[in-house]
C-alpha cells in the first residue's frame, strides 16, 4: 500500500489573509504526529505560500530532525523561468530555503503545454539531471496536470526522469480533461514511480452533496466520507506515495487514520463511487483544487481561489443563507489591497496558471453577478 506523504501546500496560517503568516507551533505539531506515526515524505514548492513554504520545512523538519530520518521533495517552479541563467541560482535558493545539501526528490513543477511557451528554449531535463550528477537530487521527475497523451510525450522523449506526480481520486478518474486513469497507465507503461497528488480534489471529497453522503453512509455507517477517497488511492497498485495537504492538525491526524485503516474497495463499493462521482459532477459549479497557481499572476490582486472556494459552496447549498458565503464575500472585499471578481480586466493571464483549464475571468463574471450584483448591489 501507498505511503502517506504530508504536503506543505495549505498549512495553517495565524491570519486567514496572509499566506505568509504561517502558524509554525501547529506545524510543529502535526509534523511530528506525523513522524510519530512512522511516515517520512515531505512535499514541498518554491512557490508554495507565497515563497515561504520551503522555509517552513526548513524551520518545523529540518531544524527539529536529523537528515536521514526524513525525505524531502521540491519543486523547480516553471512558471517563473524563461532562460537557462535562472536556473543554478533559483536551486542555489531553494537549498539553502530548505537547509538542505541534497533533495531526496525535485520536479519540473507543472508541466504542461500551457506553461511550456515560457521556458520551452531552456534545456530543464538537462540542468535537473546534471543536478542529480552533482550529487544534489537523488531522483528526478515532473508534477503535472496534463493529460495522458502530453505525459506519453514527455515519458517517451525524457527517459531519465524516474517519478512522476500526477493528480489522481475517484473524481478525476474517467474524467475527459484529467484522465487520472489513463495518465496512471501511462506511467505504468514507462515503468515509472507514481506520486498522487489531490486525492480529495482540493477538499471537494471531504465535502460532497448530501445525496452523494448519504449513499456511502448508507452502505456503511462508520466509513467518513473520505475515507472512501483515501480507499480509492491508497490500494492503486505502483504508487508509492499519497500526498495530502492538511491545513490543522486535526486534518492530518484524520488523514493518518484514515491511510492506516484504508483497506482495498469491493466491486459493490467501486459501483458506489461512481454513482457518487455522478452526484458530485451535477453539483460542482467551478473545478478548482484551490492550487493558487493563478493568484500570484493577477495585477488586480483578485484572490481567485478563495472567490472560487465561496462560490462553490454557495452553489452547492440547496438554499444558500445569504449570511454565511455571501457575508464571507463582503468581508473580504473590505480587506486592503485585494481585488474583487468584478475588477478583472480579462487580462488571461492567469489561463496559463490553471492545470484545471478553468476560463478564470468567465467565471468571475459569474461570481461578481452572484455575489456583487444580486447581493449586495456593489457599485464598482
Ligand atoms: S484575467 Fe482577471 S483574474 Fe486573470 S489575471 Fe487577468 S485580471 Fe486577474
Ligand atoms: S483557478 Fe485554477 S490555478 Fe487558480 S486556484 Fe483554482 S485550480 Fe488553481
Amino acid at each position: 500500500m501507498a505511503k502517506l506523504g504530508m504536503g506543505l501546500m495549505r498549512l495553517p496560517l495565524l491570519d486567514e489573509n496572509d499566506f505568509t503568516n504561517i502558524d509554525y507551533e501547529q506545524v510543529n505539531q502535526m509534523v511530528d504526529a506525523y513522524m510519530d506515526a512512522g511516515f517520512n515524505h515531505f512535499d514541498t514548492a518554491f512557490v508554495y505560500h507565497e515563497g515561504v513554504g520551503e522555509d517552513a520545512f526548513k524551520k518545523c523538519v529540518v531544524e527539529r530532525y536529523p537528515r536521514d530520518s526524513y525525505k524531502i521533495a521540491t519543486k523547480l517552479p516553471l512558471f517563473v523561468i524563461t532562460e537557462e541563467s535562472q536556473l543554478e541560482p533559483i536551486f542555489a535558493q531553494q537549498l539553502q530555503n530548505c537547509g538542505v545539501d541534497y533533495f531526496d526528490y525535485y520536479m519540473l513543477h507543472n508541466v504542461s503545454g500551457f506553461t511550456e511557451t515560457a521556458w520551452k528554449n531552456v534545456d530543464l531535463y538537462s540542468f535537473i539531471q546534471k543536478k542529480k550528477e552533482e550529487g544534489y537530487i537523488k531522483h528526478i521527475g515532473i508534477s503535472t496536470h496534463g493529460n495522458a497523451e502530453f505525459l506519453e510525450e514527455i515519458l517517451f522523449e525524457h527517459p531519465e526522469l524516474e517519478f512522476v506526480l500526477l493528480q489522481i481520486n475517484y473524481l478525476d478518474w474517467e474524467d475527459e480533461n484529467i484522465e487520472s486513469r489513463k495518465c496512471l497507465e501511462v506511467a505504468r507503461k514507462y515503468d515509472k514511480q507514481v506520486m498522487i497528488m489531490e486525492p480529495y480534489k482540493g477538499g471537494f471529497l471531504a465535502d460532497v452533496p448530501e445525496e452523494a453522503e448519504k449513499i456511502m453512509k448508507e452502505y456503511n455507517p462508520d466509513r467518513s466520507v473520505v475515507s472512501w477517497a483515501m480507499r480509492f488511492v491508497a490500494n492503486l497498485d505502483d504508487v508509492c506515495v499519497v500526498l495530502t495537504g492538511a491545513s490543522t492538525l486535526e486534518q492530518l491526524e484524520n488523514n493518518i487514520q484514515e491511510i492506516k485503516d484504508a483497506d482495498p474497495l469491493n466491486d459493490d463499493e467501486y459501483k458506489i463511487l461512481e454513482e457518487v462521482s455522478e452526484i458530485i459532477n451535477s453539483n460542482i459549479t467551478v473545478d478548482c483544487t484551490k492550487c493558487r497557481y493563478c493568484v500570484d499572476t493577477c495585477s488586480e490582486d483578485i484572490d481567485i481561489a478563495r472567490l472560487f472556494d465561496l462560490y462553490n459552496k454557495h452553489k452547492m447549498l440547496e438554499k444558500d443563507d445569504w449570511t454565511q458565503h455571501g457575508n464571507a464575500y463582503l468581508n473580504y472585499s473590505k480587506l486592503p489591497d485585494v481585488g474583487i471578481a468584478s475588477d478583472c480586466i480579462e487580462c488571461e493571464v492567469c489561463l496559463e496558471e490553471c492545470p484545471q483549464q478553468i476560463n478564470i475571468p468567465e467565471v468571475l463574471k459569474d461570481v461578481a453577478k452572484t455575489f456583487e450584483t444580486e447581493i449586495y448591489g456593489f457599485e464598482n
